[in-house]
């Protein structure tokens, strides 16, 4: 979403991630944010990103709604340019979890497993449209439904955490089981 929001106003990504400032750079900066921020990018994933505080990103997209309500010129024609900008095209690869593992409060023989899901990631075999296209002649195309994402689109990622007892056994082999449940 970062590359293809720089192509459409002009600015290079590396400008737009850097660390300088100017006007010109700051508007566009905190246009690019508001638009992820829109997109499901969280504030603190956008503070990361960008290397700013959680603080600086939030009132960097409360400026550039300011800025749109206003109808400064260069903002509001950036605005436009870049409309077509949604979930699909947000480059995904960007995106990172952290799971924090700690051992459960509660824990019996019977559920010693934890699922979390983490929703939301750009199937990167059909880079988010959800089919692929094969030639079929010349010039001739048919679109077949992504066989990875099923035709959404979309992944998911289902992280299974097992609690096992402590075994050296396994430690030595260094091949941790994975089950399939
Ligand atoms: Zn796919």
């Amino acid at each position: 979403m970062i590359s293809e929001f720089a192509r459409l106003i002009d600015i290079p990504k590396e400008e737009l991630l850097g660390k300088r400032r100017s006007q010109r750079l700051d508007n566009a900066r905190q246009l690019l944010w508001k638009k992820m921020r829109q997109n499901g990018y969280t504030v603190t994933w956008i503070a990361e990103l960008f290397h700013r505080t959680h603080s600086s990103v939030s009132k960097g997209i409360q400026r550039s709604q300011f800025l749109l309500e206003t109808g400064d010129r260069l903002v509001t024609y950036w605005n436009q340019k870049t409309e077509s900008l949604t979930l699909d095209s947000i480059d995904m690869s960007e995106r990172k979890e952290i799971i924090e593992i700690r051992t459960p409060r509660y824990i019996t023989r019977v559920r010693q497993m934890e699922t979390y899901t983490f929703r939301g990631f750009s199937c990167p075999c059909c880079s988010g449209r959800g089919y692929t296209s094969v030639e079929i002649g010349k010039d001739e195309w048919r679109d077949d439904a992504c066989a990875i994402c099923g035709g959404t689109g979309a992944l998911e990622a289902d992280v299974i955490i097992q609690w096992v007892a402590k075994n050296d056994d396994r430690d030595k082999n260094n091949a941790p089981e994975v089950s399939r449940i």
